[in-house]
């Protein structure tokens, strides 16, 4: 090793001395010993590296302290935290779907910090069901006899296979074999539940002697799987719940439906888009209707399965409700959610994914002048240029996906720095990352998703230090 890296070795501080060092102490205040401790490490660790690969001149002590800094931040900052989304994707999967309405909030504040009636009968001082918080309000509003709720809609699925068709075949249309949300697929939870999938019809078409011929001793359900995020056009032709309904009763073979998004109102705004109800499911003649608590219910994470009473007393009774069932934070902010819904005015004004999704593009114009009001104020024209511009919002999460909702979004175009280095700004470089979109050099803040005046001024500020630091 070449002398001057010996020198530079011997000049690289203590970890025990630097960790107690004066400039320190106001860093560590509120840290860990042995957090810090690790942190002043492996700053040092760094340095040494570089000296070894030749890399390094000299051993800076500010560097190290400059870099310890920034490591302690680091490390304070929570993994899992508030983003704004300005992307105009209402049920962001990436962004953890459905924001939820006050009082589903207030209703977990209210269970999470103490005790609870989560599996007790106050009326009749016994063990009670933690069901029964959510059971009733499901029935009300699907017309369902009897429900359960459980972790979400993939558990829900594979809780109704599981029980109904494990060693048994499961008849289901080719054209309903989608992957959805990137990990959910209809034939990898049919084989966890060891159930035999038979595969009628073809991708485009499926006609109902399909189903017919495909009836055996051995099946054990009709599937319909809502294929959500996946829309066919062309010659197409699927099997109606009328017409499945009519084999399921002939066979005595109970019907599933799988819808996904779940939606409890007719949201005829969105016209041919709309996706079918859950009580029209039922109503159809569908034994058994699932869906997410977290898509067009705009609830917490969670997949409900709705019904007859006969079904769901045995999805109940198997094991894997054991395994699958909610906690009392996501059945508080469930049943609060569903509280909401039975109103269902107050449910398009309360919880958030249904405002967000209806409302009228008009109503956006004002917070989009604002977003660009308060931009214009503070950002340079040599900076950049702001502008409101027609755009499209969309539902995500598999729902709707070809409805094209109209918005306002506030364009930025750059004459300093660039959306690549904006974007890296907004999502890397704060704690409260803003996700926008970027189109053609440009970046673009949909309005529609923006939750609060809060939001919007934090995105003015965001962008305005951009500018300024450069
Ligand atoms: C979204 C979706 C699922 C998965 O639901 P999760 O709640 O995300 O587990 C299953 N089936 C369909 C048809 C869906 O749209």
């Amino acid at each position: 090793m070449p002398q001057d890296n010996q020198e530079l070795l011997r000049q690289l501080p203590k970890v025990d001395e630097l960790f107690l060092s004066r400039e320190l102490t106001s860093v560590f205040a509120d840290v860990p010993e042995k957090v810090g401790k690790d942190i002043v490490r492996s700053s040092i660790d760094e340095v040494r590296h570089r000296i070894l690969e030749g890399s390094a001149q000299a051993v800076d002590l500010a560097d190290i302290i400059a870099d310890i800094r920034v490591k302690v931040m680091l490390s304070k900052r929570s993994s899992l935290r508030h983003v704004i989304n300005a992307s105009g994707i209402i049920i962001h999967t990436n962004l953890g779907r459905s924001p939820l309405a006050d009082a589903a909030l207030h209703a977990v504040l209210e269970v999470a910090g103490g005790y609870s009636t989560l599996e007790y009968d106050s009326d009749r001082r016994v063990r009670g069901s933690r069901h029964a918080h959510v059971e009733t309000l499901i029935c009300q509003l699907t017309g369902a006899e009897a429900a359960i709720a459980v972790n979400n809609n993939a558990a829900a699925v594979m809780l109704v296979l599981s029980e109904f068709a494990c060693e048994k075949e499961v008849i289901v249309s080719r054209g309903e074999l989608v992957e959805i949300g990137g990990s959910f697929r209809v034939p990898d939870i049919m084989a966890l539940s060891r159930a035999r999938m038979i595969e009628v019809g073809t991708t485009n078409k499926t006609h109902l002697y399909d189903y017919e011929r495909a009836i055996s001793p051995e099946t054990a359900l009709l599937l319909k799987v809502h294929p959500s995020n996946f829309k066919m056009i062309g010659f197409t032709e699927s099997v109606s719940l009328s017409e499945l309904k009519e084999l399921s009763t002939k066979c005595g073979v109970p019907l599933y439906e799988d819808q996904g998004s779940g939606v409890l109102f007719d949201l005829a705004c969105f016209k041919d888009c709309a996706e079918p109800t859950v009580a029209s499911s039922l109503k159809l003649g569908c034994d058994l209707v699932s869906f997410s608590g977290d898509k067009l219910l705009g609830g917490p994470q969670a997949g409900i399965v709705a019904g007859s009473k006969q079904y769901i007393d045995r999805l109940k009774k198997h094991p894997l409700a054991r395994a699958l069932r909610l906690d009392k934070m996501t059945l508080a902010a469930l049943e609060a959610t569903l509280r909401i819904c039975l109103d269902e005015q107050r449910a398009l004004n309360e919880i958030p994914t249904l405002r967000m999704l209806t409302t009228p593009k008009k109503d956006l114009l004002q917070t989009a002048e604002r977003l660009k009001d308060l931009l214009e104020k503070s950002v340079s024209t040599n900076d950049a240029r702001f502008a409101i511009v027609d755009e499209i919002s969309r539902a995500g999460g598999g729902s709707m996906p070809l409805c094209d909702i109209e918005t306002y979004a506030v364009s930025i175009d750059f004459r300093q720095g660039s959306a690549e280095k904006l974007n890296a700004y907004l999502v890397s470089q704060r704690d409260t990352p803003i996700v926008t979109r970027t189109h053609d050099e440009r970046i673009l803040m949909d309005v529609r998703t923006i939750l609060n005046d809060d939001e919007l001024v934090e995105i003015s500020n965001a962008i305005t230090a951009f500018f300024m630091q450069r």
